[in-house]
């Protein structure tokens, strides 16, 4: 039986993600499968699109900001103290969360370092494509049933499920 996209389906797609550039942001042949139904697993424009239809089905969208990885915020562009930070420093290095932050564990912010001076660190927050408009294509390439497993969690499970998500 041909499954099609609907709420409670693990529909796995084979995606493109490119900048307004047109640069491809992950790796070729990259490949994802999420649980449909508003669990987050993916970009709800994107859901949206795929609701109802079935392997093979093709899609191409652009993604405005908000609909994306969010506007770009500048109460998360924050300037710390340089020695709350290790001796060796460099622009580009990520952390998870900086002094001041509330959230921490699995909520924890990733901040990347912009900018050092003698005394001072400029980190910023935002996810490396907020504020940015991105193109998403994809082909699903397979929907099946959920298990009741994957919908008391809120995920996929098995080969292409997103990282840390396997449990
Ligand atoms: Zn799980």
């Amino acid at each position: 039986m041909a499954a099609r996209v609907d709420a409670g389906t693990v529909v796995t797609i084979a995606y493109e993600l490119r900048d307004a550039d047109g640069e491809l942001l992950d790796e070729p042949g990259a490949t994802v499968a999420y649980l449909h139904g508003g669990y987050g697993g993916i970009f709800p424009k994107v859901e949206a699109a795929l609701a109802g239809h079935g392997p093979g089905h093709e899609l191409a969208l652009s993604l405005e900001p908000e609909d994306a990885f969010g506007d770009y915020d500048p109460a998360l562009l924050r300037v710390e103290p340089r020695d709350a930070f290790p001796e060796v420093l460099q622009v580009g290095m990520r952390f998870e969360g900086v002094p001041g932050d509330e959230a921490s564990g699995d909520d924890a912010r990733i901040y990347t370092v912009t900018g050092i001076a003698d005394e001072q660190v400029v980190v910023d927050g935002n996810h490396p494509l907020a504020g940015e408009r991105v193109w998403f294509r994809c082909t699903v390439r397979e929907v099946r049933e959920a298990t009741e497993e994957e919908l008391r969690h809120g995920h996929a499970h098995g080969e292409h499920a997103p990282e840390g998500e396997e449990g």
